[in-house]
């Protein structure tokens, strides 16, 4: 979401004739997108602020943004106390009007047009967020706070928005949100949504992102069965592995519904590629509930997971973390270790296989999969490619080209 956010804000300075630049030397503005999810990355944001306090005492004139979700859950009030050289603070609840911020600080915008540019993906590959926010209440989680509650675009904003960036040379898109298959309009379902999008001409490639277990409804499962242009992926986070943490968390299903969705999803989709997102050390966590995480690795036949060490994001006592440290890190240890070993058999699965390639360079591309895929030479850039899977090292497939 805030890279979505980062496109769109560099989209704003684009249209007023800047340009972005690696050296901070050169700039003229400086825009520092937070993010609070974690404690570490506030703590992250708030360091990168306070660094450039240089550059601007070099560039009075240059203007300094600080956007985003530390920002609104910090305050632009605090930020400018301690950061005085700081001149726009923008919270993630108004990034939208990002617009209105930069008219403040530059003046309003010449009516000029600028083709969609990717910052963070290939080129190929497009972000399009289709839902701001979140309604749910994970115990753990702030977002619901910094950035409100869930409000869906509509489906033509939605369709315009792709169509303009496959114009502008994207192959893939990326629908973004919290709960991305959460969005729906009147009756028009999320995989209705779909449907549409995939119908969008030139486009070779629908991925989105992060789905929510709760929402998957039959419809989406018919559709994957069938459609081939719907990545074979999805990153789907489960947390722990542990009902009872589960319920704490008040995630809303259980682990052997979340096996029965990804059974339900594999039986029309066999080689559907899951990756996942853990908590480790929840308030409360003990050593059974952690082998319950451990062994849904296996179970899950996750080929990617990211392992969180639990973060508190509020005061009340009983949200404080019980573990400590080492013991954490010790569970974190464990947990990565794990992923890793499953992430390989899963990788070694696929060598004797044909993968669909998207390629971003000769030799480079994805798989539906989103596995990273290399062959020697042969790929041609934006175009899908069949690969014969030879090996697998690390993250990666090596093989040839049909
Ligand atoms: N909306 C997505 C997740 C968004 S936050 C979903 O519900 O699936 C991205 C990830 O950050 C989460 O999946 C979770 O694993 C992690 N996370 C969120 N809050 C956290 C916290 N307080 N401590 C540690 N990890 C956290
Ligand atoms: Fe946070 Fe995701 Fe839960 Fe929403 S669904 S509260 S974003 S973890």
């Amino acid at each position: 979401m805030n890279e979505a956010d980062s496109e769109n804000i560099a989209a704003a300075f684009r249209r007023r004739g800047y340009e972005l630049t690696d050296e901070i030397k050169k700039a003229d503005a400086v825009v520092v997108n937070t993010c609070t999810v974690r404690q570490r990355a506030e703590d992250k944001a708030i360091s990168q602020i306070g660094r450039l306090r240089v550059w601007k005492e070099k560039r009075p004139e240059g203007k300094l943004f600080v956007v985003g979700c530390a920002a609104q859950k910090l305050g632009g009030k605090a930020i400018k106390n301690r950061f005085p050289f700081v001149d726009e603070v923008v919270g993630a609840k108004a990034i939208e009007a990002f617009e209105d911020s930069l008219i403040n600080q530059l003046g309003p915008s010449p009516e000029t047009e600028t083709a969609h540019q990717n910052l963070f993906r290939s080129p190929q590959t497009a972000y399009v967020t289709i839902m701001r926010g979140c309604s749910l209440k994970c115990s753990y989680c702030i977002v619901p706070a910094v950035r409100g509650p869930a409000v869906f675009l509509s489906a033509d904003a939605i369709l315009k928005d792709a169509a303009a960036k496959i114009k502008a040379g994207a192959k893939e898109i990326v629908l973004l949100g919290q709960t991305v298959n959460a969005w729906r309009q009147d009756k028009t379902t999320f995989s209705e949504l779909l449907e549409k999008a995939l119908a969008l001409p030139g486009l070779q490639r629908l991925r989105f992102m992060s789905p929510h277990p709760v929402y998957f409804e039959d419809d989406f499962t018919a559709l994957l069965a069938r459609e081939k242009k719907l990545a074979r992926y999805m990153h789907l986070p489960v947390q722990s592995g542990s009902d009872r943490i589960l319920k704490l968390m008040r995630r809303g299903y259980t682990r052997a519904q979340y096996l029965a969705l990804l059974a339900r999803l594999r039986a029309g989709a066999p080689d559907l590629a899951v990756s996942t997102d853990f908590i480790v050390g929840y308030p409360g966590e003990t050593e059974e509930d952690f082998q319950d995480t451990l062994k849904l690795v296996e179970e899950g036949r996750f080929t990617m997971a990211y392992c969180f060490k639990y973060s508190p994001r509020s005061d009340r006592p009983e949200m404080a973390a019980t573990l400590g440290e080492p013991e954490i890190e010790a569970r974190l240890g464990k947990l990565l270790a794990a992923v890793k070993t499953n992430s390989r058999v899963i990788l070694n699965e696929r060598i004797g296989k044909i993968e669909e390639v998207l390629f971003e360079t000769e030799t480079y591309g994805r798989a539906s999969g989103n596995f990273a895929v290399r062959v020697k030479a042969g790929g041609t850039p934006g175009k899908m490619a069949g690969v014969l899977v030879e090996k697998a090292d690390k993250n990666t497939l090596n093989g040839k080209l049909l």
